[in-house]
């Protein structure tokens, strides 16, 4: 019988006329990773703030913790029985080193300094869970992701028994998740459980037993990680269903905007032609090495066709560079946008207009801060991102703000044609709606957009025509109104 390290019975939390949490029941059993997912406002990041004692929530509710009430403890007396919070901002001290701020906390009161001290903590907190960060570098030198061992290190060092993360995977990658949630099963062994808040569902569904939904501040209820899907989570988290259906309106296509005729590049693909038109969604699909990244790359100058040619708007097209493509009006959001598409230590307002600063340039070359700060407003209005302050650094978003950012800057450069290559990779299902809500209602202004994806389901409802691509050809071309999805997989299949 697992017993619960953490019991929450009836936590209220009003700010105000707002019911952030309602009457939340809530466990958690050591060792266990259990995930807290919701909307943004839905509480979440209330009820970390509850639990480790940062905020108070309303009389009538009670936390235990092994059992004894542990009501309204301060957030020292949470951290002394092993609550353990890793939030977004990570308070880490970027002017210490590795070590320091692994042990500053277990070494606060000691005087003089005992450096050697200080170095074995960290060390032995790092050996604990299998890392090794060089501890004498300074934390403001290594990227986030390190950044973050360090955070969950730290932890380990004060004698975690619960670690909390509030949306650690936002702004890694794919490998950098890979690496967190290795460490979260080191914890696990450790009997250390871990809540994980985080937008990236599918992951940590991977290694979560349980998975707890939050909508408006109440709770829907806990769920075993086991069998729930990332669509049933999102519909739990929305209370909308997200159905499966083709683009309905029929289009018709004129002119073309874009063209490619008989492209081919050794090793890469070969002989393509395709068109896209004016509003008009294509989807480029098919497995992994199929060669769409490739032709990518070629559409948008990064690499050079060795035969074949493209058309813009019915006029040839050369390209010798992404810059000349950006100045064609061709716009490219890679599939790796993490490490490419964003400066995640930048402010996100920076971010959105980085192709275009050349544009608000005075005579004098002096940025036209004015000007400037209208387009981002712009941008962040028209595209529904939720941001607090522009001048956050970006990887305080969450992924599907993110990718709006993303396309924000993109869609800044005024393009006529928008390539997306895997533009939903690594969102939940309710942010990868609106994203998908985004890229038609740009194709419905006129923009021609080809979306790259080897997700099925997602060329097959959101694109008018669909392109399967297998060892570097187009080798079927498909209407999602005019045949199934299972067809569609077969094409890809085969
Ligand atoms: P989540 O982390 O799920 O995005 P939050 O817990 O941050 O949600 O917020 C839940 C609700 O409580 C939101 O409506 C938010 O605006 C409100 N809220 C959170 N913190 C405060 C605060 N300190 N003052 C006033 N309102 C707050
Ligand atoms: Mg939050």
């Amino acid at each position: 019988m697992p017993s619960n390290f953490l019991e929450l019975r009836n936590i209220s939390k009003r700010f105000g006329g707002v019911h952030a949490l309602s009457g939340i029941n809530f466990d958690v059993v050591a060792g266990e990773v259990h995930c807290l997912a919701g909307e943004n406002g839905s509480g979440k990041s209330t009820l970390i703030k509850v639990i480790s004692g940062v905020q108070r929530h309303e009389p009538g509710g009670t936390v235990l913790i092994d059992g004894k009430d542990c009501s309204h403890l301060s957030p020292a007396q949470c951290i002394a029985n092993g609550i353990q919070v890793i939030y977004q901002d990570l308070s880490l001290f970027p002017n210490l080193t590795v070590a320091e701020n692994i042990a500053i906390e277990r070494h606060r009161g000691l005087r003089p300094v005992r450096w050697a001290e200080i170095r074995s903590i960290a060390k032995e907190a790092m050996d604990r869970v299998s890392i090794s960060i060089d501890l004498d570098k300074q934390v403001a030198e290594l990227p986030i992701a390190q950044r973050q061992l360090v955070a969950i290190c730290r932890a380990m060092a004060n004698d975690a028994r619960l670690v909390i993360m509030d949306e650690p995977t936002a702004s890694l990658t794919r490998r950098e998740v890979d690496a967190l949630l290795k460490l979260t099963l080191e914890l696990k062994r450790r009997n250390v459980a871990v809540v994980f808040v985080s937008h990236r569902l599918d992951e940590v569904l991977e290694i979560a037993e349980r998975v707890t939904v939050l909508r408006n501040g109440e709770k829907l209820g806990t769920f075993n990680a086991q069998g729930m899907t990332d669509q049933r989570l999102g519909e739990l988290m929305t209370g909308k269903s997200f159905d499966h259906q083709p683009i309905k309106e029929t289009l018709t296509v004129g002119l073309p905007v874009f063209e490619v005729r008989g492209l081919s590049r050794a090793g890469e693909y070969a002989d393509i032609s395709l068109s896209v038109g004016k509003g008009e969604i294509v989807g480029l699909t098919g497995r992994l090495g199929s060669g769409r990244t490739e032709l990518a790359l070629s559409m948008f100058g990064m690499t050079r066709p060795e035969s074949g040619e493209m058309r813009l708007n019915g006029q040839p097209l050369t390209l010798n560079s992404n810059r000349d493509a950006i100045e064609n009006g061709i716009a490219y959001v890679s599939e790796d946008r993490l490490s490419l598409g964003l400066v995640m230590e930048q402010p996100i307002a920076s971010n959105i207009v980085l192709p275009i600063l050349e544009d608000f340039s005075d005579a004098l070359g002096l940025v036209q801060e004015d000007r400037l700060r209208d387009t981002v407003r712009r941008w962040i209005s028209h595209l529904g991102i939720k941001v607090s302050n522009a001048h956050s650094p970006a990887h305080t978003l969450s992924g599907g703000n993110q990718q709006r950012v993303v396309l924000a800057k993109w869609l800044a450069t005024k393009p006529c044609l928008l390539i997306l290559d895997s533009p939903t990779v690594g969102v939940d299902i309710a942010a990868k709606d609106g994203i998908y809500a985004i890229v038609r209602q740009l194709a419905a202004q006129g923009l021609a957009v080809i979306m790259i994806s080897d997700e099925i389901p997602e060329v097959y409802c959101h694109t008018h025509r669909v392109l399967v691509m297998r060892e570097g050809r187009i080798t079927s071309e498909y209407r999602p109104l005019h045949t199934t999805e299972a067809e569609l997989r077969a094409a890809v299949d085969a």
